[in-house]
């Protein structure tokens, strides 16, 4: 049987929650839900009994059920889920190698994805027909993700096109959106000769998109647009950013002919935390440190740091890393935590001295895996991802030609 739900909670951008959770890192850890709440936020509804449980308690009961359920159930956890709930994951990753993990994931008849909404979208996008994706809590979007919403990429893709019509066998322009992104704008892409693209191959799809088009619409995250335009050799005189929320993305159509990339005006919240300041102190209390921070950072941020790169280009830098040697980590508080605890032979820390999680990822708590792996056992699926056909068929065009480009 299937509970059906509506398919995303219609939830106002993120960003005055993303404070919720953040603390000087004396006392953190998961608390009950009923405790979590408190915090104002707002979380999908769960049955009132998985409130008041503790976290010990909601820990045995998720061992027995994985047990119960055995090779039936996969669960997939992104790096920056909380501890509680990545020990109980049997695949971990960032966006890109767990979509791909999801590619390749046949056994499974059930994938629980500990992640946010975005990540389960390409799940179901990827895996096979018999395979169903559930997300424990249908709240976990991505308040980046939300700042590009359907209906105004799309009217912006009909603005951009009717101001810039092609004149040459070249596009005039070719739709890249990061994979922080909803099906349907990943199915826009897929439609109109686009791709998608993730941290860790972004370089190789700005490649991709310039063999065939003059210039890039890159969604929905200005930074890694603007980090990976950089790198690629674009002048900054050569970048506009497109509002959605102003005429004609705020732009004329003479600003729009003379770029080479049109950067929508989107950001994670968690990423532009980060500053110079925050480089500068790490630098004088530790001459020697390496700083690593991940592309969704500004670009100040970046020029200032000694490695940038995707959450699995961290994780690897960290683990190849000298005993002994220091590393000022800009990216998502729980992955930085769990490569200290991993790593104690190396002085791994956080530039922001505040612990910040991504409040969005911090919604999926232990409760609710155990809520939809009880629903499991029960004969429920609970919180099942689904995607229109239409939109299926056109993303996973984009998500294939993604998984097409070269690795380098
Ligand atoms: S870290 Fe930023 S981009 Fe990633 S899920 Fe959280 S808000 Fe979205």
């Amino acid at each position: 049987m299937v509970i059906k739900y509506q398919n995303k909670l219609n939830i106002p951008i993120t960003e005055l929650e993303q404070s919720a959770f953040c603390q000087d890192g004396s006392n953190f850890r998961t608390k009950t839900l009923e405790e979590e709440f408190k915090s104002g936020v707002r979380w999908q509804k769960i049955p009132t009994r998985y409130l008041k449980l503790s976290p010990e308690e909601i820990k045995t009961s998720i061992k027995e059920i994985k047990k119960s359920l055995g090779e039936k159930v996969i669960i997939l956890g992104h790096h920056y889920q909380r501890e509680d709930v990545i020990e109980f994951s049997d695949l971990q990753g960032d966006s890109y190698l767990l979509s791909k993990l999801a590619s390749e994931t046949k056994d499974a008849e059930i994938i629980v994805f500990c992640g946010v909404h975005f990540m389960a979208e390409t799940a179901e996008i990827l895996s096979s027909s018999k395979q169903k994706v559930i997300l424990p809590n249908m709240a976990a979007g991505c308040s980046m993700a939300d700042m590009a919403s359907s209906n105004d990429v799309i009217r912006s893709w009909k603005q951009i096109n009717d101001m810039l019509p092609s004149k040459s066998s070249k596009k005039s322009v070719i739709p890249v959106t990061y994979m922080n992104s909803a099906a349907s704008i990943k199915s826009l892409c897929g439609e109109n000769n686009g791709i998608v693209c993730t941290s860790s191959n972004a370089n190789q799809a700005f490649e991709w998109a310039y063999q065939r088009g003059e210039r890039i619409l890159f969604i929905p995250d200005q930074h890694l647009g603007r980090n990976t335009a950089v790198n690629y050799g674009i002048d900054k005189s050569e970048m506009v950013i497109w509002d959605p929320y102003k005429p004609n993305g705020g732009l004329t159509k003479e600003e729009l002919e003379n770029t080479k990339i049109i950067l929508w005006k989107g950001h994670c919240s968690v990423h532009t935390r980060f500053s110079v300041e925050q480089i500068n102190k790490a630098k004088k209390d530790y001459p020697d440190v390496n700083i690593l921070v991940h592309p969704e950072c500004t670009n100040e941020v970046v020029s200032e740091a000694d490695y940038v790169g995707s959450t699995e280009y961290i994780k690897n830098m960290v683990h190849n890393a000298p005993a002994g040697s220091s590393w000022a980590i800009g990216t998502e508080i729980n992955l930085v935590k769990r490569l200290a605890h991993t790593y104690k032979d190396k002085n791994v820390f956080c530039l922001d001295e505040m612990i910040c999680p991504c409040s969005t990822m911090y919604r999926v708590h232990p409760a609710y895996l155990l809520w939809v792996l009880e629903g499991l056992v029960a004969g429920y699926v609970i919180n099942q991802i689904q995607v229109e056909d239409e939109v299926q068929k056109y993303s996973k065009l984009s998500l294939q030609r993604m998984l097409d480009l070269p690795n380098k």
